[in-house]
């Protein structure tokens, strides 16, 4: 399979069309048996419930080249199970896990000639999503819906070194306590767009959200959980029902117990003791862990003791274990990497 002509090393995170994406439609309580198409625009009636009352759900992985050329995908099973936890919140019917992941194979295949080769630090983006197509104008859910998976090569997130960036905790919520932050909905990130650029428009990197009912808790950024570690070396992630529970977290607690050797534990974390910790990252699949090495809560600095220079010593062993297990230079739990070819 000849690759397409792309530099993958300097391409950045935006669309870039491949040659096929999926579609499979549902109708009468029924979804079809989906198709790869080629047309990259989607015709929808002007009341379709997705642009009227957002009902839109999605997911986001990767496909890897490995050290020795295979295609793979990592965890897709759990990125089948978040999406229907996500349909189910939203009122949306569940597009089954095992087409799921059939589809995600089928996509990927299809594209192979976008899939960046192993050590460009590339990779194909692969993005699932759903939403309400039919006109709905009194407030209900659709009845119709599209299961749709585009895919578009990503390069390599840090170029140069990951550097740690800087953070604001933010005057702005992203969930409510019991409300929709623990699911993957177009309607988190609409909302959050204000408050990511005010931050940015500040100086600042990111967005650190607390948990709305105390504002004394630690929650997550827009996109990305956080990853702690403390001064006597244990991880140590935030607990809360209005997380959204990241696939890569979930894997990096594993990987500081059974590959590390490492203390791991997932409970609430207060703002006041984030400046007790050695570490600080954000896990996401779109970096794996991006380093946070300053922290500003309203005009008070705290600076992580492993600097803006450099990830910390236990972030970045657990973020070259991890990305060691996707590239497959290290063996993986039984599992995790879902071979296409
Ligand atoms: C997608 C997402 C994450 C990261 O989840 P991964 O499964 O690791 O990619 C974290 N927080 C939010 C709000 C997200 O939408």
């Amino acid at each position: 399979m000849e690759k397409k002509n792309i530099d993958w090393g300097n391409i950045g995170f935006g669309y870039i069309p491949t040659d096929y994406r999926y579609v499979s439609y549902f109708k009468n309580g029924a979804w079809d048996e989906g198709q790869l198409t080629t047309d990259s625009n989607i015709v929808l009636n002007e009341c379709a419930g997705v642009l009227q009352y957002a009902q839109t759900v999605f997911e986001g992985l990767k496909a890897y080249t490995t050290e020795d050329g295979h295609i793979v995908t990592f965890r897709p099973d759990l990125n089948a199970d978040r999406l229907e936890q996500s349909a189910q919140r939203l009122e949306m019917p569940v597009f089954p896990k095992d087409r799921f992941i059939e589809a995600v194979n089928q996509v990927v295949a299809a594209n192979e000639a976008f899939v960046p080769p192993y050590g460009s630090g590339a990779t194909l983006y692969i993005r699932p999503y759903m939403f309400g197509s039919n006109p709905v104008i009194g407030v209900k859910p659709a009845d119709e819906y599209q299961f749709r998976i585009l895919t578009t090569p990503v390069g390599p997130y840090f170029k140069g070194g990951a550097k740690p960036i800087t953070i604001k905790v933010s005057d702005f919520d992203r969930a409510a306590p019991h409300g929709t932050g623990h699911i993957k909905a177009g309607l988190n990130y609409a909302m959050s767009l204000h408050a990511i650029v005010t931050a940015h428009k500040e100086g600042f990197d990111e967005n650190m959200y607390l948990d709305p009912a105390t504002r004394t808790k630690v929650e997550e950024t827009g996109g990305a959980n956080f990853l702690f570690v403390t001064k006597d070396g244990k991880v140590v992630t935030p607990k809360s029902t209005s997380i959204l529970p990241s696939i890569t977290r979930r894997s990096l607690v594993y990987v500081a117990k059974e590959y590390l050797g490492l203390e791991a534990e997932e409970r609430e974390v207060t703002l006041a003791e984030v400046a007790d910790m050695a570490e600080c990252g954000l896990c996401g699949t779109a970096a794996v862990i991006s380093p946070v090495g300053k922290i500003v809560d309203h005009g008070k600095e705290i600076c992580l003791p492993s600097g803006m220079q450099e990830m910390g010593p236990i972030t970045k062993k657990l973020y070259e274990t991890l990305t060691g297990i996707q590239m497959g230079r290290i063996e993986a739990p039984k599992g995790w990497i879902h071979v296409i070819k």
